[in-house]
């Protein structure tokens, strides 16, 4: 955990769907719905019908902990898989670039 990290950052919702709603726009896929709600194995989840659910643990996640989460599962809407372009464009979207989440 780096120093910076050290301190959680604890966001409101709103503040947490602004922020996925601007990845959203910098990706260029359009979420039918973003939910947020207590999940029990997972940090987030896609529909096949595009509606994102996020885990509201992730509120009290570090901030490039949240990224992750939120450019993974919009990343989702375009691509349902983890394949190679899925793993690169995480890379893109992301400075650290690990893809993590093991769903
Ligand atoms: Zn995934």
């Amino acid at each position: 955990m780096k120093a910076e990290d050290a301190l959680e950052n604890i966001v409101p919702a709103q503040v947490f769907r602004a922020d996925v709603v601007t990845w959203a726009k910098r990706i260029g896929v359009e979420p039918k719905e973003i939910r947020i709600r207590l999940m029990k194995n997972k940090w987030a989840s896609c529909s096949s019908n595009g509606r994102l659910t996020f885990n509201s643990e992730l509120l009290h996640e570090p901030a490039a902990f949240r990224r992750e989460a939120i450019v993974h599962e919009l990343l989702h809407l375009k691509i349902p898989n983890h394949n190679k372009l899925f793993k690169s464009l995480m890379r893109a979207y992301l400075a650290e670039g690990i893809c993590s989440n093991a769903n």
